[in-house]
Order: C-alpha cells, then sequence, then structure tokens
C-alpha cells in the first residue's frame, strides 16, 4: 500500500506561538523551560495532525527554533568558529546569539531560500571546519514522537546542499568540497545512530539538485551517498523547487532507496524521470502544492496518478511537493476571509487531509472520501467560472496590449534634456527613497482608523500633518527631490493591495519569514483590477506644500507578484501584466494631478529570478515588460525613477537597463559600491543614485564617508548621471538618526558639487 507523508510541517503555530514564545524569551520574560515546553508542544500537536489526518509517518527534524539550516549546523557542531561555542553544550542563548549577534560578533549572513520567502543563516566555511558532533536536539525530538507512538521518519538538510549553501569566508578563499570527507563523516555517525534508533526510512533533502550544477558537484553526490548509503536507514531524497530531469541518470545511478519529485513545480520531469526508473525504487510523487494555498483539484490529481500507481504499486508515495514550511498552518481559524474564499483554499493542516484523501481513493477506499473530492471539485469549478476571479474589463484591456504601449515616447537622451529643462536641478540632486520614520502616533493612527476609532477626517488630518511634517524638513534639510513619506501605509504591498480587486487578505495567513519574522502574504485570487485612485490624493497633497518636485511613490508589479501567493490558473506573466495595467492607470492619474515624478519601486525584481539560469531571459522579459508598462504612458518631462534593494545584479545590468527607468536607486553601501564597477563597465545609460547610507545600521554615516563614497562612485560613472540617495527607505529608523544622516549626506553633496565645479575651472584654465 502506497505511502502518504509530507516533507515537512510550518512551525510556527497556527497562532504564532513559537514566535511570541522566542521573543519572550529574547526579552527574559520566559525561562528556556518555559521555551522548550512550547516547542516541544507544537511538535506533538503537529505530529498529532499528520497522523489524525492518516499519514503514515510523521516527519521530525522540520522544527527548528531559529532556522533549518542553522539547526543542522548545531546538530553537526559547525556553527561558526567565530562565536566560540561549546558545540556539545550548545544552549538556546548560544544558538540564539548566533542567528541575531552579539554586541561582539556580527549575526550569521541571512539569505533568501532558493526561490522562496523564507531565510535561511549561511553556513560559514573555513578550510579546518569542524563537524565533530553538536546536540542532542534532533535525537531528543525523534525520541519524544516515538513515545507518542509515531512511525518516524525524520528529515535531515543533505550534505551536499550544506555544503553549497555555506559561504567560503572571504579572507581564506578555498573549495568548499574538501570539507565533504569530514562532513560525510559526521553525517554517517547520524545515520548509524538512527538505523540503530529502527528508524525505517530517513528524508534527506538535496534541494540544489533543482540548480544547475557544476561537474564537481554533481560528482558529489555520487560519492557521498555511496559513502552514506550501506550504514543507514533507508533512503529517500528529496528534491523540490524545481526539475531534476537533467540530473536524472546520476539519480538513477545513486544508492538510496527513494526519490521525491516536485511534480506541482515541474511536472513535465516526470516522464524524463521514470525512463530507466531502478527496480524497486519509491517514487514519491509531490502532488500538494507547498508553495500555494489553493486547494487542490483531488480528481485531476488522481487520474494523474492512477497510472503511476499501476505502474509502480506500493512504491508509489504520496507528498507535498515540498515542505509545508511556505504555507499558513490552519484555514479553519481564519476570521477575515469569506465563505466563498474559504472553500477555494487550502493551507497545511487542510492539505495533510487532501494527501490523505488521494490516498484512499489510490487503495480502493474511494467511498471513504467521496465527500472530499467531491466538495473538492465544487470549489475548483467555482474558481474556474466565478465572477469575482474573471474579469471581462480586465480581460479585454489585455488584449489591448501593444509593443508600443511599453515605450516611452522619445529615447532617454532626448528625455533628459526636457526634463532638465524642467527641473533645474543641481549636480549631484538628492533625495530619499521613499518612506520617513514610521512613528508610534503614525502607527497608532493607522490602527485607530482601521478599528474605526479614528474617523476618515481626521485620519485625514492626521495624515496630512505627517506630509506638513515631512516635507518641511526635507526642505530644511536641502534635500532636491523630496517625498511625502509614506505614513499611510502599513506595506508597500499590501498598502496597494488593500485597493486593488483581486487581492485577498487573511487574519492568521502567516508564514515564517526567518527567526520570529513572519509574513501574511496576500493572496491575489481574481484578475486585478484598480476602480480607483491609490495614491493620488496624498500625493498630491504633498506636492501642494512644496515648490520643489515630490515623487509620486508605488509598488511595482513584479514585487507586487513576488510578495503575495498568486493565482495557480494562469502564468504569472500574466498576473504581472494585470498589475501593471493597474499602475499604468495610477500613473496617469498622477501625472494629470501634477506629479512631475514617478517612482516605481521594484525591490524583488532580482529575487524573482528563477532557479535555472537558463530560464533567466524568459523571466526578465516579462518583469521587463511589466515595469515598462506602468511606466511607457508618461510625457517626456515626466521622470521615471525606479528603486531595487538588493545590489546583487551585475549578471543582469541589461536587463535594469532595459527598464529605461531615467533615474534608478539602488542599495550599493553596504557593499562599499562594489557594484559601480558593473555599472561602469557596462555603461548604464542613464542616470543612477547609488546608495550612500545604509538605513538598516543605525550608525549615522560621517560626512567625509559620504563622501570618500560618492568619489568612488564619481569614477566610473559620469556627473552628470549621478545622484545622491540613501540606500532604501527610512520607515525603520528613528528621526534623530535620519536627520543627523540626511544632513550628512545633503553636505556631502555640495562639497561634491565645489569639487566638481574647481575640477572644471583647473581644467579649462589648462586647455
Ligand atoms: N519606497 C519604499 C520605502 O521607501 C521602498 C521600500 C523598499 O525598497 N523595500 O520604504
Ligand atoms: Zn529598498
Amino acid at each position: 500500500m502506497s505511502t502518504a507523508h509530507i516533507l515537512g510541517f510550518p512551525r510556527i503555530g497556527e497562532k504564532r506561538e513559537l514566535k511570541l514564545a522566542q521573543e519572550a524569551f529574547w526579552k527574559g520574560q520566559i525561562d528556556e523551560a518555559a521555551l522548550q515546553q512550547v516547542g516541544s508542544d507544537l511538535r506533538a500537536r503537529h505530529w498529532a495532525w499528520q497522523r489524525d489526518a492518516g499519514l503514515d509517518r510523521v516527519t521530525v527534524g522540520d522544527f527548528a527554533w531559529y532556522d533549518q539550516v542553522q539547526s543542522t549546523l548545531a546538530l553537526l557542531g559547525a556553527l561558526p568558529a567565530r562565536f566560540q561555542f561549546d558545540a556539545k553544550r550548545l544552549s538556546l542563548s548560544d544558538y540564539f546569539a548566533a542567528a541575531r549577534g552579539t554586541p561582539s560578533q556580527a549575526a550569521m549572513e541571512m539569505t533568501k531560500w532558493f526561490d522562496t520567502n523564507y531565510h535561511y543563516l549561511v553556513p560559514e566555511w573555513q578550510p579546518d571546519s569542524d563537524f565533530s558532533g553538536g546536540v542532542e536536539w534532533l535525537f531528543e525530538e525523534i525520541a519524544q514522537a516515538q513515545s507518542l507512538g509515531h512511525t518516524v521518519k525524520p528529515v535531515l538538510i543533505g550534505p551536499v546542499s550544506l555544503l553549497f549553501l555555506g559561504k567560503a569566508q572571504q579572507d581564506r578563499p578555498f573549495d568548499k568540497l574538501t570539507l565533504l570527507p569530514k562532513l560525510l563523516h559526521a553525517y554517517s555517525n547520524i545515520l548509524k545512530r538512527m538505523q540503530a534508533l529502527k528508524i525505517e526510512w530517513l528524508q534527506i533533502d538535496e534541494p540544489i539538485l533543482a540548480l544547475e550544477l557544476s561537474p564537481a558537484w554533481r560528482a558529489a553526490f555520487a560519492s557521498s551517498y555511496a559513502a552514506l548509503s550501506p550504514h543507514a536507514p533507508k533512503i529517500l531524497l528529496a528534491t523540490y523547487f524545481d526539475s531534476v530531469a537533467e540530473h536524472s541518470a546520476l539519480l538513477h545511478s545513486l544508492p538510496i532507496a527513494g526519490l521525491h519529485l516536485d511534480l506541482v513545480r515541474a511536472p513535465q520531469q516526470l516522464a524524463t524521470m521514470l525512463v530507466d526508473w531502478p527496480a524497486g525504487r519509491v517514487l514519491s510523487a509531490g502532488v500538494i502544492d507547498g508553495r500555494n494555498i489553493w486547494r487542490a483539484d483531488l480528481s485531476q490529481i488522481l487520474a494523474r496518478l492512477q497510472p503511476l500507481q499501476q505502474r509502480l504499486g506500493d512504491a508509489l508515495w504520496l507528498a507535498s511537493s515540498c515542505s509545508l514550511l511556505h504555507v499558513p498552518v490552519d484555514l479553519a481559524i481564519e476570521t477575515r476571509l469569506d465563505s466563498e474564499m474559504l472553500s477555494w483554499l487550502a493551507f497545511a493542516k487542510q492539505k495533510l487531509a487532501e494527501i490523505s484523501a488521494l490516498q484512499a481513493a489510490l487503495r480502493g477506499e474511494s467511498n471513504r472520501v467521496i465527500g472530499q473530492f467531491t466538495s473538492a471539485q465544487v470549489a475548483c469549478h467555482s474558481r474556474r467560472t466565478s465572477k469575482r476571479i474573471h474579469n471581462e474589463v480586465v480581460q479585454q484591456a489585455l488584449q489591448k496590449i501593444q509593443p508600443q504601449d511599453a515605450e516611452r515616447a522619445s529615447p532617454y537622451v532626448q528625455r533628459n534634456q526636457v526634463q532638465q529643462a524642467r527641473f533645474q536641478l543641481p549636480l549631484f540632486p538628492t533625495t530619499t527613497i521613499g518612506s520617513f520614520p514610521q512613528t508610534k502616533a503614525i502607527r497608532a493612527a493607522r490602527a485607530a482608523h482601521k478599528r474605526g476609532t479614528l474617523g476618515p477626517l481626521d485620519y485625514l488630518e492626521a495624515m496630512r500633518k505627517e506630509i506638513d511634517h515631512v516635507i518641511a524638513t526635507q526642505e530644511e534639510i536641502g534635500l532636491d527631490v523630496l517625498v511625502h513619506g509614506e505614513a499611510e501605509r502599513n506595506d508597500m504591498v499590501e498598502y496597494f493591495g488593500e485597493q486593488l480587486w483581486g487581492y485577498a487578505f487573511s487574519e492568521h495567513g502567516w508564514v515564517q519569514s526567518y527567526g520570529s519574522r513572519c509574513v501574511k502574504p496576500p493572496i491575489i485570487y481574481g484578475d486585478v483590477y484598480r476602480a480607483e485612485a491609490m495614491t493620488v490624493e496624498w500625493s498630491r497633497y504633498a506636492q501642494s506644500r512644496s515648490s520643489k518636485p515630490v515623487k509620486g511613490m508605488l509598488t511595482g508589479p513584479v514585487t507586487m507578484l513576488q510578495w503575495s501567493f498568486v493565482r495557480d490558473d494562469q502564468a504569472r506573466s500574466q498576473t504581472a501584466l494585470q498589475i501593471a495595467l493597474a499602475l499604468r492607470d495610477e500613473v496617469r492619474e498622477l501625472e494629470k494631478a501634477g506629479i512631475c515624478m514617478i517612482q516605481i519601486d521594484e525591490p524583488a525584481l532580482r529575487e524573482g529570478l528563477p532557479l535555472k539560469q537558463s530560464q533567466w531571459p524568459e523571466y526578465l522579459s516579462w518583469a521587463v515588460h511589466a515595469f515598462k508598462l506602468c511606466a511607457a504612458k508618461v510625457r517626456d518631462e515626466t521622470q521615471i525613477h525606479t528603486h531595487m534593494c538588493y545590489s546583487e545584479f551585475q549578471d543582469i545590468l541589461p536587463w535594469i537597463a532595459a527598464l529605461d527607468a531615467d533615474v534608478i536607486t539602488i542599495e550599493t553601501s553596504r557593499s562599499k559600491m562594489e557594484l559601480l564597477d558593473a555599472f561602469a563597465q557596462f555603461a548604464y545609460p542613464n542616470q543612477i543614485g547609488p546608495g550612500v547610507y545604509d538605513i538598516h545600521s543605525p550608525t549615522v554615516p560621517s560626512i567625509l564617508q559620504m563622501q570618500q563614497l560618492l568619489e568612488k562612485a564619481r569614477s566610473v560613472i559620469p556627473d552628470a548621471q549621478l545622484w545622491v540617495n540613501p540606500d532604501c527607505g527610512l520607515k525603520t529608523r528613528d528621526w534623530p538618526e535620519t536627520l543627523a544622516a540626511l544632513k550628512n549626506m545633503v553636505a556631502a553633496a555640495k562639497l561634491l558639487r565645489e569639487s566638481a565645479v574647481h575640477e572644471e575651472a583647473a581644467c579649462c584654465a589648462t586647455h
């Protein structure tokens, strides 16, 4: 009989219990025993749900106090040496200290887990990295699950992926793969212990198999699993997030007992993978989406599974496509979504039931689950046909899009002349990225407005006061291009999503982003339609308070898409286009209202890149098209800005240039302007503001520091193209440091102007 399981369950708890307990522990409000109790209760609850749903094995090892990569390091005794922990006696406080930093040691670096919005802590590798064993937590969790009577399937991050995801420390570059033998020895010890505990199956995640790998890394898989498999439970090697078909021969040759494939993200890989499928090997079919919140079309999935079952028999397992870490916990406690919307969705707990229902049907017990199948069918039908989802007006607008709709009327050079004449900005114009400090008063006003205790007019007045203050302050500081401060925005995506048709917001749909930090992604369920202006009144008011240009401020289509749960019934590119059309109307209306500069933020453009580089051009071409569609239909004299936070886009610069924004502001100060060389080599054609003030840090940069960064920028970017601005929005900063930093920034720009004038004078004198 086929086996039903999941690759992992969210650990945060349906009410974010883990987050609350972690934060209370950090503040010293609860002790370690109390925190341990919360973790233990959460695990027990989640295992019980898995068993009660009918899954054959519970997954153990998916729980982590902060992050699963860091917990793997704790298990191996491989947290960064610089913390000087006693690996075997690591306390929870030590573990948190590595994640969050100490007064003397910076926190471990954090980065995105593949193409998800989850962030893991990056292992730090050194030639002498040690794996001689760490904490017993995983074995304690296994014991806990066994004592509760569960059939346990532990999960570990695989050695090859773990090694790959870490960074060789920069002061001592070396080949990470040289650490592999030591690492395998450590894994081998762990696997032997599991075998002794009578664990039958072990899941080992090797997500890097979804990437395009070099021969050396591919070879590492062969040697690793040859070394591990002789003294181990049966190994189910789990891959997810994309196709692994290109590694099919390699995977078939590995001495493993089972392979998990993500058949939601990459259903097409199945055909290739089934060729020469090793006799007796388990295929764990990831058919329930671990990355999205839509209720599954059970009948349709069953129809796809039936031929597989005929071929594989009991060797066919059923599973979530990846860990359910990336979806919210339980739909049953949801209060903000209406009943129709609820009928379309499945969160982690509901997905357990879906997997189990499929298993029952495959076992010939359809009668038992007929109700579930029928209601899933009704729900999917209603989604396919609902008027809430399908909007004629949007469909028609989409069809009318012409290639020229994405092109500005004149090329940049011409626009630049018109804009220069209009704005008369000084050399090295100064500006900010949009938001100003979100004070307690601002948050309180927004919350009161939402609750209904602050009426619309009082709220309007409160926000206008904030705008007055922000505008007056910027004038006082001497900035050249102003912003309205974004006080009315809780979040750069939610603010727009709440005003657009086709977006829904849950009350409890939390997903872990990193550590104790959770996000509640909006749900894009239908055709996106803008019924009325979203930002125009705030921008118009702000502009009326100053004779200097005040930038209108929008979140771009790719970011709106990337930070939401998206439709699975149409291509992402299609949804992006719909959002772009909505934003285009907003851009036009801003222009009509007299807004002369409009910034369209795309901080998520880079993170939307597919895992396989060969698929980048396809993504980038629709992403760039969507952006240009928003921005193109303005007059030459209207200046379009864009902003991006993550500076690592050396490799996609031609696409960044293709956005054809008049000005781009980017994050560079943390990397000491490393990115600029790339901009220089590529000869970026438009204007650019490399951030000179790291807003992630509370330190106020000095005039001199910013001057030096700017001089560096001047050495590669022509003066006429250079803007002066911080790295990102200032909403997380306090006023005093913001004021001090911006004053220094303006002073640095002025000094730069003076030296540019001197240089020019000197230059003319010599000619
Ligand atoms: N305009 C936004 C702000 O200033 C941009 C935020 C971002 O890039 N993440 O807050
Ligand atoms: Zn930013």
